[in-house]
C-alpha cells in the first residue's frame, strides 16, 4: 500500500527536491498517476511533527505570524464568498478541520451566525483561536470523543495535501460528520501552477486527482474553482471545490488515471514563468505585512 489514493506499489521517481534543507523524493503512481511522498520515506507522516515542529520550519516561531492571519483572513472572505454564490441556507454547525488561527470560523460566525468547532493540532495556534471564543480541539480523536454530533458544513482548507491516509479521513468525514446532504468545503495548491513540493506536502494534487480522491471516498464534486486568491491574479495557485456525499458511491470505485502529468507541470511552470518576468506585479501580489513590534 503506497499511493496516498489507490494504494498501488507500482511508481517511478517523479522529482528530487530539497525543503527546508531536507532532500524529498516524488513519485509518481503507475496506477492512478497521483504525485505524492513515500508514507514510509517522510518525515511529514508523524502526526507528532505537526504538533510543534511544522510551525518551526514553515515560520520560523509558533504563533500565527501577522503575514499568515492576513492570507487566512483573505482566504477566509473568498471562501465565505463562494459559499453565498452556492448555498441555498445558512450553515447552522460548521466544523473546520486544520482550522489554525480560527480566522474562517469567526467569519462563519459573522456570516451565517454558525455554531463553530475547530480541531488544529499546532498549541500556539488553538490557543489563539480560543482566546478569541472559539471552541477548538486538538485531534479528530479529541472531537469524535465530544460528542458534537453531525455538522451542516465540513472545511479542510490547505489539509488534504498533509494527509497520509486522505482516502480513510474523506470517509470518516462521510460517516461521522456530516448530516445528510452536507456539505465539505476543501482547499488545496494545484500542481499545475503552485510549487507543491514542500517537506509537508504529502500530495500534489492536480483537478483530475482531487476529484478521484474525494470520488473514491464517496463525494462528489459539485464545484471545482482554480484561483489565485489572495496571492496572485494570473496564476491559479489554488483548487477550491465544494462536495457532497454522492448517493451512488458503493462498493470498489474503479480510478480514472490522471494522464500527461508531467506535461501538464512542465507547461504550467514554463507560463507561470513568462507571467513572473512580463508581469511581476499581477503574478505575485503583495501581503501588506502589518508590523505589530
Ligand atoms: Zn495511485
Amino acid at each position: 500500500m503506497d499511493c496516498l489514493l489507490c494504494g498501488s506499489d507500482q511508481k517511478r521517481i517523479f522529482a528530487r527536491v530539497e525543503s527546508f534543507g531536507f532532500p524529498l523524493v516524488y513519485y509518481q503512481c503507475e496506477n492512478c498517476g497521483l504525485i505524492y511522498q513515500s508514507k514510509k520515506e517522510s518525515r511529514a507522516a508523524n502526526p507528532e511533527f505537526y504538533r510543534r515542529t511544522y510551525r518551526q520550519i514553515y515560520q520560523s516561531c509558533e504563533e500565527p505570524t501577522p503575514k499568515d492571519l492576513w492570507v487566512q483572513e483573505q482566504r477566509a472572505k473568498h471562501l465565505i464568498d463562494i459559499l453565498r454564490h452556492h448555498l441555498e441556507i445558512s450553515p447552522e454547525k460548521v466544523l473546520d478541520i486544520g482550522a489554525s488561527a480560527g480566522v474562517l470560523l469567526q467569519q462563519f460566525r459573522k456570516s451565517f451566525s454558525s455554531d463553530v468547532v475547530g480541531v488544529e493540532p499546532g498549541d500556539a495556534y488553538r490557543a489563539y483561536a480560543e482566546e478569541s471564543g472559539i471552541e477548538m480541539k486538538e485531534s479528530m480523536e479529541a472531537l469524535l470523543a465530544s460528542d458534537h454530533g453531525k455538522f451542516d458544513l465540513v472545511n479542510m482548507s490547505h489539509v488534504l495535501e498533509h494527509l497520509a491516509e486522505p482516502v480513510e479521513e474523506l470517509k470518516r468525514i462521510i460517516l461521522e460528520l456530516l448530516k445528510d446532504g452536507g456539505i465539505l468545503l476543501l482547499e488545496v495548491p494545484n500542481f499545475f501552477a503552485h510549487d507543491s513540493y514542500e517537506l509537508a506536502h504529502l500530495a500534489c494534487y492536480t483537478p483530475h486527482t482531487l476529484r478521484e480522491v474525494l470520488r473514491q471516498a464517496g463525494f462528489r464534486l459539485v464545484l471545482l474553482e482554480k484561483h489565485g486568491v489572495p496571492r496572485s491574479k494570473l496564476l491559479n495557485l489554488y483548487l477550491t471545490g465544494i462536495a457532497k456525499a454522492s448517493p451512488e458511491a458503493h462498493g470498489t470505485i474503479e480510478i480514472k488515471k490522471d494522464r500527461f502529468v508531467g506535461f501538464k507541470r512542465n507547461v504550467s511552470m514554463l507560463y507561470r514563468r513568462l507571467m513572473q518576468k512580463f508581469f511581476p506585479h499581477k503574478a505575485w501580489l503583495p501581503i501588506p505585512v502589518i508590523d505589530q513590534k
